[in-house]
């Protein structure tokens, strides 16, 4: 059993049907019947809207406001038409998931109109290919309008061809390739658009282009330049520093060696230091020779003292009879010459003594006969001088050999201090000598310290920070071979510099964005020519298709145009011809001009020289067999016709019924007819209606 595609048509505040209405299409066959404006054209429109129809006059109405139900004196308007065709799904022809796939298309009075599927709502842009993979839409030859039974014949040769490509399905690969066509078409003034921004950018990015090639120069020697100073500046410092690590080295050295040599001079003015210094006559022979100066000078007063004993002994000799004023006088000069000598001297004892001596001698000289007395005790006295004497002798013996002994070591020791004094002086000579040299070294290093300022002087005069002197690697050093060429090398550099002028940012910026933007622009258009290449490709693929597909149909749909006509005609012979349009010669080489088809026909007993010449009747039979013609190449899933059989005469309008009942086994009709023998070819026959409250109603109406 043929199962059915179009399964249910349900809509409502649709037209006229203001409730909810449900046609079911159970059979292959279905017959809408009803009096004259009870709504059956409404069934069709309905059809057409929910298919996608976009234009009113395709709808009979003028906004799409009209389609809802508008309301009557009894029945108050809806405010939304709602229409869904039920179609069955199980071979997966909709982009639904599910065996049913229901179709559905809203208005509100707003205007907002909604598709869906299965109640996912779904853009008309995607539903159109959508429904063109299935050979749905809204016109052509399985929609024909009440009144247009004539159609084929009277449209023009592309619109001809176009209904019979519809037919034959090709209108899924004719929507392709028309809408590769705009792309193309876009792309073409997307690419033309883009190839002139780019004529009109060049001029100035090739100056722009020109500048940013000076800036690279600039670039360059600024690099060659810092190279070339980098190498001639860390020459020159790595080498005034090497050469003040040496100093610094010698300078050290310098300062070991000094230091060694000043600790040999300390050692030696240690060594002299306990030498001590020389005896000066000061040291202990001067303590000698006190002494023997002090033995003499005692010595020489016991001396004196044994003189003056002995004259005492003669006075005391004399004085034995009466003082005589002779040896008074003498003594009297005597203890005057003494006095004088003891104001010179400083041993009071000694003082004491002599004094006490001369009172002796005075009381012995006024008072005789107590010197008398005493003249024992002066010989005891000369004795023990004389004695005191001897040890004087003895003593003054020693303290010679003694002061001869020490002379001979000192003499030793002078020749010794001698000896270090003259060591010490060649040490300290040498030292001033080494200090010498050292200072000479200081004194070149003081040079290279004044060498680096001038350097630091002059790499600041070079723009350059001096931290980026000292930070310049050794390795980098590269002491050219004249330094005077080095420098004039500089200088020439930095004039070509100061030709090529200072980068200017926002110009920078400017080629960056210019060269970005060319950038861009040529890839877009690479882009576009690689897509419209594709889109070419695309386009004459689906050509090739559409016109392989519609040639190898187009001769048997002849075949068959040709039989249908003879068979409502009772002869003579129909022929549909693909021709060609002229085209002018402006249009030639835009777009191919699509072939048309032309029917060619040849009457029983009559001369027809063209289609105009026909009746309405002849019309409408000519186009009824291109119809079934095509039906029998490639039946469509079902086709909705409004009174095609309308003008038919009897005999005819049997024979359409008859046909029709044999191709529903092809293809599922529904029939909007007053024909009776139509509606006896059908297998369920609806009946509209339209009662006082002027809403339409559906009847399902018993054949039998
Ligand atoms: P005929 O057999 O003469 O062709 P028909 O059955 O095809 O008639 P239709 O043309 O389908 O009739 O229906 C026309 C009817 O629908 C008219 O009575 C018209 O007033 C009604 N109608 C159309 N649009 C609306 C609307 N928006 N609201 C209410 N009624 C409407």
């Amino acid at each position: 059993m043929i199962t059915n595609f179009l399964k249910r048509l349900e809509f409502q505040g649709f037209k006229s049907f203001a409730n909810k209405t449900i046609l079911d299409f159970p059979s292959r066959l279905t017959a809408i019947v009803g009096p004259n404006g009870s709504g059956k054209s409404n069934i069709m429109d309905a059809f057409r809207w929910v298919l996608g129809e976009r234009e009113a006059k395709q709808l009979r109405g003028e906004k799409l406001e009209n389609l809802i139900f508008a309301g009557t004196p009894k029945k108050s308007a809806s405010s939304v038409a709602r229409v869904s065709l039920y179609f069955d799904n199980r071979k997966g022809n909709f982009p639904v998931d599910r065996e049913e796939a229901v179709l559905s298309r809203r208005v509100d009075r707003s205007g907002v109109s909604q598709f869906f599927w299965n109640d996912q709502e779904t853009r008309l842009k995607d539903l159109v290919p959508a429904l063109a993979k299935s050979r749905l839409g809204s016109r052509g030859l399985m929609m024909i309008n009440q009144g247009e039974s004539d159609i084929f014949v009277k449209t023009n040769p592309q619109e001809r061809r176009m209904f019979i490509e519809e037919i034959l399905g090709l209108r899924e690969y004719r929507l392709k390739k028309n809408q590769a066509e705009r792309q193309l078409e876009q792309s073409g003034l997307n690419l033309e658009k883009a190839k002139a921004i780019v004529a009109e950018l060049m001029p100035h990015l090739r100056l722009l282009r020109r500048q940013k090639t000076r800036w690279e120069k600039r670039a360059q020697l600024e690099a060659e330049l810092r190279g070339f100073e980098n190498g001639f500046f860390a020459g020159r410092y790595w080498g005034i520093q090497k050469e003040t690590a040496n100093l610094d080295k010698s300078i050290a050295e310098i300062d070991n060696e000094l230091a060694e040599r000043s600790k040999a001079v300390k050692k030696l003015e240690e060594d002299i230091a306990q030498l001590g210094t020389p005896e000066d006559g000061r040291g202990e022979t001067g303590l000698i020779r006190k002494e023997v100066r002090e033995l003499l000078g005692k010595r020489s007063l016991m001396e004196k003292e044994l003189g003056r004993l002995e004259v005492k002994m003669e006075i005391a000799k004399v004085e034995k009879t009466s003082i005589e004023p002779v040896k008074l006088m003498a003594a009297i000069e005597e203890i005057k010459n003494d006095l004088e000598k003891l104001l010179g001297w400083d041993d009071v004892q000694k003082i004491k003594q002599t004094l006490k001596q001369w009172l002796e001698r005075l009381k012995i000289l006024l008072n005789p006969k107590e010197s008398k007395e005493k003249e024992e005790d002066f010989a005891g006295r000369q004795n023990s001088i004389r004695a005191e004497i001897n040890k004087i002798e003895e003593c003054l013996e020693i303290l010679n050999k003694k002061e001869e002994e020490i002379l001979a070591k000192q003499e030793e020791a002078n020749k010794k201090f001698r000896r270090l004094i003259e060591e010490i002086e060649a040490k300290k000579q040498v030292r001033r000598d080494t200090e010498q040299k050292k200072e000479r070294f200081i004194f070149e290093k003081e040079k290279l310290e004044l060498r680096l300022k001038e350097l630091e002087h002059q790499f600041q005069t070079f723009d350059r920070n001096i931290a980026e002197l000292r930070q310049l690697k050794s390795e980098d050093s590269r002491p050219p071979e004249n330094w005077e060429a080095a420098e004039k090398r500089m200088l020439r550099l930095r004039g070509e510099l100061a030709a090529i002028g200072e980068i200017d940012p926002a110009l920078a910026k400017e080629v960056e964005e210019t060269e970005k933007r060319y950038q861009f622009l040529t890839k877009e258009i690479k882009d576009l020519e690689k897509a419209s290449a594709d889109l070419k490709a695309m386009i004459k693929d689906l050509e090739a298709k559409i016109h392989s597909d519609f040639q190898k149909a187009f001769h048997v749909i002849n075949e068959e145009f040709n039989k249908f006509f003879r068979l409502m005609f009772g002869g003579g012979r129909a022929h549909l011809k693909i021709v060609v349009p002229k085209q002018k010669e402006e249009e030639k080489d835009e777009k191919e001009t699509l072939a048309g088809v032309e029917i060619e026909l040849n009457i029983p007993r009559k001369k027809i020289k063209s289609l105009e010449m026909l009746s309405g009747g002849e019309k409408s039979l000519v186009s009824i067999a291109a119809l079934f013609a095509l039906i029998s190449v490639s039946p469509p899933p079902f086709l909705v016709l409004d009174e095609i059989d309308a003008t038919l005469d009897e005999a005819n309008a049997r024979c359409f019924a008859q046909l029709v009942k044999e191709f529903s086994q092809k293809t599922q009709f529904i029939i909007i007819t007053h024909n009776r023998a139509t509606m006896e070819a059908a297998e369920i026959l609806y009946g509209v209606t339209m009662g006082d409250d002027g809403v339409s109603k559906v009847l399902s109406l018993k054949l039998e």
